[in-house]
């Protein structure tokens, strides 16, 4: 399987959740293995939350990517479908201060009412960021194949599970939450993709920019030769390289 790895250029990456765990049960795993790259930006918007989930929620992100900011709207929990204009002029106001070239969100077709909202806008306020769907395991079984794996280290995705358990103790007595659940979720996303851990995504359009020169090649080959590679319109260009 070929890996695709986003070139050394600077990363800016938002990570949106509806409810105050949803970012690091998506992508936690994932947000511990960018801590390590340089020239990488991590902020966090929360739609809902209470004051003791919120202060979960802002303590939380840091201890996966540290210096992440997080901000949380505080949204009533299970009903943002009946206040869809509330959520999207939250993500506006936030769009209009930062342009991410990364959006992690839950999936457009999340079985939770909440998630799929969220999923399903991003893209209208977001056209220009690459926007990777994280899935959330939960009762209502609707868990799909993903298009998309981020390796995650046997360290590390111990370490997410560690994370988890200290950074939402409101939520650690809920019958689905246990090391196995978060563990067992990301062993099968690895196999899937051939490595031990992984977290999965779903990613609904991308450009792959093959034909984007590498630095060394730009020193060695006349610049007059070098033709520029067009851009889609609405798509982000992620510079790509395989290894
Ligand atoms: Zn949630």
């Amino acid at each position: 399987m070929v890996a695709l790895v986003p070139g050394e250029d600077r990363l800016d990456i938002l990570c949106l959740g509806a409810h105050p765990d949803d970012i690091e049960i998506g992508c936690g795993g994932t947000l511990l293995e960018l801590s390590g790259r340089d020239n990488t930006g991590v902020a966090g918007l929360v739609l809902t939350g209470g004051s003791d989930r919120a202060e979960e929620a802002v303590q939380a992100l840091p201890r996966f990517f540290p210096g992440a900011t997080v901000e949380v709207l505080g949204l009533p929990d299970g009903h943002l479908p009946a206040h869809w204009e509330a959520v999207k002029d939250g993500l506006e106001t936030v769009a209009s201060g930062c342009r991410p070239n990364v959006v992690f969100a839950p999936r457009a077709d999340d079985a939770h009412q909440d998630h799929r909202l969220l999923g399903r806008l991003v893209s209208t306020v977001w056209r220009d960021s690459l926007i990777l769907h994280y899935e959330i395991p939960k009762w209502d079984g609707d868990l799909r194949p993903v298009t998309h794996y981020v390796p995650v280290s046997p360290e590390r995705a111990r370490r997410k599970v560690e994370l988890l358990n200290e950074s939402f103790p409101s939520q650690v007595s809920r019958d689905w939450w246990d090391d196995e659940m978060f563990l067992g979720l990301m062993r099968i996303r690895g196999m899937e993709c051939r490595t031990r851990y992984a977290e999965g995504f779903h990613i609904g359009k991308t450009v792959l920019d093959f034909g984007r020169p590498t630095a060394r090649e730009t020193d060695s080959v006349d610049r007059a030769e070098v033709q520029p590679t067009p851009v889609h319109k609405n798509g982000h260009r992620l510079p790509v390289s395989a290894s």
